[in-house]
């Protein structure tokens, strides 16, 4: 299956089982001949599929060689993108050859922020392993890396020349990280796509799960092609995220995974909407029952005055209005700002 994105630069996704093995051929497509490529990996994948793609980029005329780092979000830090700098001159990149990203979200947006600020920006590939980075951070074009201070605070938009999603690589994630990528899921089945969401509420996505890895990039396709830059539209992907950041926030990062904290974000704005009378009755319910089926928490014990304060300093929610994300329905967003200091009215439903 193979999509094409319409950004500034537009390019292709393709959806093959198999096509990790492939990607020198399809590199080949994408980059003239004769190009030098670093591969950008982690310690968990590179052992696994660095071997495979680098054959096949030199089997297609690539020169090719792989930098890898310590796997694990705590391993997301500027040393290792200095790292990949020193590597990237010490053979030699010239802005005529690319980077591959090849691993989940943590290789894909520290190799792309790399990518994006070497030599002011060369091109680079994305192969991404993991299910969270192949429906959501593989696609799009933002990339970054932690700080000290706080998750991708620094960062660039920087779009791939080519992303090559090989469900087979799925056989070997982790399961808790299978989960995880879920719920960004169920997140594109609420905003956009009840019948995606009914798919994934019916059980067994494993055994069938390459039309909904293609559904759920589809739809962040077409909300990155509206609004490349994140000013507007691009906005309701962040559905569960307010509330979801937080929670990782107040759970330190630990013990409580991206996509079970959005997870239980979603169900949590849904209850505010429901009582506000703007999101239909028993969607909350609804969510809750899909989470709980693929072992996810539906809530979380926190206190909800401590969860406000922590929504209050999300980076990304600018001036004094606070962009909330809800559901009308299964299926359709809708993005409601309302005044900072009204946000503990609009949470009273969780108390
Ligand atoms: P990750 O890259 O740490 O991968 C999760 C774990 O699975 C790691 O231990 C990794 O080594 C392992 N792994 C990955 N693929 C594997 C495979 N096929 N076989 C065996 N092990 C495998 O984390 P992630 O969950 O993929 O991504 C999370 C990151 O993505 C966060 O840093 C987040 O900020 C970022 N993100 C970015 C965007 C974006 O738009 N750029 C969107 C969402 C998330
Ligand atoms: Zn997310």
């Amino acid at each position: 299956m193979n999509l094409k994105i319409n950004t500034a630069k537009p390019y292709q996704i393709l959806i093959e089982r198999g096509c990790l093995r492939r990607a020198g051929e399809e590199a080949a497509r994408v980059f003239p001949g004769g190009a030098k490529t670093v591969i950008v990996t982690d310690s968990n994948v590179g052992p696994i599929y660095a071997h495979a793609v680098a054959s096949s980029l030199e089997a297609a005329g690539f020169q090719s060689s792989v930098f890898p780092f310590p796997a694990g979000e705590e391993h997301k830090r500027t040393t290792n993108i200095l790292g990949m700098y020193a590597a990237f001159s010490d053979r030699g990149l010239t802005r005529s050859d690319f980077v591959v990203a090849l691993g989940g979200g943590v290789t894909g947006d520290m190799a792309g922020f790399a990518a994006a600020t070497y030599l002011r920006g060369i091109r680079f590939l994305q192969i991404p392993t993991s299910l969270l980075a192949q429906i959501d951070s593989s696609v799009g074009g933002k990339t970054g890396v932690d700080l000290p201070q706080g998750k991708n605070l620094v960062g660039a938009f920087h779009q791939p020349s080519l992303v090559l999603i090989d469900p087979d690589t799925l056989s070997t994630l982790p399961d808790a990280f299978f989960a995880d990528g879920l719920g960004e899921a169920i997140k594109y089945g609420c905003i956009r796509d009840g019948e995606l969401f009914g798919r994934i509420a019916a059980g067994g996505v494993k055994d069938e799960i390459e039309p909904i890895i293609y559904r759920c990039v589809d739809i962040k396709r077409e909300f990155v092609e509206r609004d490349e830059l994140d000013n507007g539209d691009r906005m309701l992907l962040n559905f569960g995220h307010t509330f979801g950041h937080a929670l990782e926030k107040l759970h330190a990062y630990k013990d409580l995974t991206h996509g079970e904290a959005v997870g239980i974000g979603m169900v949590m704005m849904s209850r505010c909407g429901e009582a506000a009378g703007l999101t239909e009755p028993g969607t909350a319910e609804k969510i809750a029952r899909v989470l709980s089926e693929y072992g996810m928490p539906v809530s979380d014990p926190a206190d909800p005055d401590l969860i406000r304060e922590a929504t209050q300093v999300d980076k990304k929610s600018r001036g004094d209005n606070i962009n909330l994300v809800l559901l009308r329905h299964i299926g359709e967003s809708f993005l409601h700002p309302i005044p900072r200091a009204e946000l503990g009215r609009f949470m009273e439903a969780l108390s």
